[in-house]
């Protein structure tokens, strides 16, 4: 029996002690979500990893990418399964060893977990050793090999890989509870929910949008956006909010300089308002100090005044071009440069504030009626699923009506009684 699998490691699950267990079947079923419609079957739990086996053989490279994705994976080895007779092991060895391309040396890395197999680690390197240098050729090199023949043995199996991929690290999605993100379609937005994911929260996008003084361009934008998202299991939902009018009523109302800072709260408020409904026990940005003008020290501050729930901002000390190298690995980097209307851009002064006084911040804001405003726009509110997730929609919000905005009563009907983020 010879059975092509991708053996799973994970490192930070390892170290969950008690609760480990719970860690491990979370990984198990966002496995299973993350390959629906790639040849495997079920993924299953095995002593300290996990085990997809295959339906066809030919792509497990393809397999092996999806699964390094996924958050909580450490390394994902594309093995051969095979028991534990001498000379399958020496003819899979082998097996494995011409698939690994170029190569003048090797070394034979054997683990047992916990088994009754007759022959220690050691003893295996050395058979399996000899049998690869007399079929294969090259030479042994134990310090600084060009391929390692990994060799797994386990309760009645064997598992022999040269193929490991890196996996992303982190948590499993699912094992840390919600986060409201505030989504652009903009480079950082899209990075800093990601690293949240990875964290092991679920993440519920909300996106602003200039309409109805903008097309809904940066909409359709974030909908790709979060396909690419969703792809780690992380993503539940992503709701839109039609912003332009509001902010139409903020550069009418408040001091020019300031009007970015009260798009910003206003926005806070009305995530915050979402973050309710889903009981989502904070929020994520992806502001960087001093990326740009609303972004420094001062501002942060004046924006985390309004906010009640923490802020939560994963990139407030990486380079812009740290950020880039890492949405373009996640695959958000092209959509992100693609052309946009960006509804902060809307009615922008020429001379935004840069280090704002929170007196002067609190002073406008009190020219708002924010209770009202942001009423108004929950009653724009749309949303889009992305299933396949670990995500529960909030309960009152189990069948909602499509993608159109629901009425100000709805959602206020819909909204619990408990306090923010209880
Ligand atoms: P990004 O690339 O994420 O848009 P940015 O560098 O362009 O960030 P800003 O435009 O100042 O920075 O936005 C800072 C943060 O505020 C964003 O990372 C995002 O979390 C939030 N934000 C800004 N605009 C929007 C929007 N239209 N909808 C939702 N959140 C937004
Ligand atoms: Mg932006």
């Amino acid at each position: 029996m010879t059975q092509r699998v991708c053996l799973i490691g994970y490192h930070e699950i390892g170290l969950k002690g008690r609760n480990k267990n719970g860690f491990e079947r979370r990984l198990r079923d966002n496995l299973d979500t993350a390959l629906v419609g790639l040849p495997v079957e079920k993924a299953r739990i095995l002593a300290s990893r996990l085990e997809v086996a295959l339906t066809d053989d030919t792509q497990i490279e393809q397999v092996g990418q999806r699964i390094s994705r996924v958050p909580g994976v450490a390394t994902v080895s594309l093995a051969y399964k095979t028991n534990r007779d001498f000379e399958v092991m020496e003819a899979t060895a082998l097996r494995a060893l011409r698939e690994a391309g170029p190569w003048e040396s090797f070394a034979v890395v054997t683990k047992r977990s916990n088994t009754d197999h007759p022959e220690t680690s050691i003893e295996i390197n050395r058979r399996l050793g000899a049998h690869l240098l007399a079929h294969a050729g090259g030479k042994v090199d134990l310090s600084n090999p060009d391929v390692r023949v990994g060799v797994t043995v386990a309760q009645g199996y064997v598992y022999t890989f040269t193929r490991k991929i890196n996996g992303v690290g982190g948590l499993p999605v699912g094992s840390a509870g919600k986060i409201i993100s505030l989504l652009s379609a903009g480079i950082d937005s899209p990075v800093a929910s990601w690293r949240m994911m990875r964290r092991g929260a679920t993440i519920v996008g909300v996106h602003f949008s200039g309409r109805p003084h903008t097309g809904d361009q940066s909409d359709r934008l974030v909908v790709e956006i979060g396909e690419v998202l969703r792809r780690s299991g992380g993503l539940g939902r992503v709701y839109f909010v039609a912003f332009g009018e509001l902010q139409k009523e903020i550069s009418l109302l408040c001091p020019p300089d300031l009007r970015v800072l009260m798009y910003r709260r206003l926005m806070i408020k009305v995530a915050e308002k979402i973050a309710r409904v889903e009981r989502a026990k904070a929020l994520v940005t992806g502001e960087s100090l001093g990326q740009v003008a609303s972004q420094t020290l001062e501002n942060i501050a004046a924006i985390d005044e309004a906010a009640i729930l923490p802020v939560l901002r994963p990139l407030v000390g990486n380079d812009k071009q740290e950020i880039i190298i890492e949405a373009k690995t996640i695959g958000t980097y092209e959509l992100s440069i693609s052309d946009h209307d960006d509804c902060c851009t809307l009615f922008m002064p020429r001379t935004p504030e840069t280090h704002a006084r929170i007196s002067a911040v609190v002073e406008a804001w009190e020219l708002l009626d924010i209770d009202r405003m942001v009423e108004d726009a929950l009653a724009t509110l749309s949303w889009r699923d992305f299933p396949g997730t670990s995500y529960r929609s909030p309960k009152p919000w189990h069948t909602p009506t499509g993608e159109s905005g629901w009425s100000v009563a709805q959602v206020a009907a819909a909204l619990p009684p408990e306090t923010l983020g209880s």
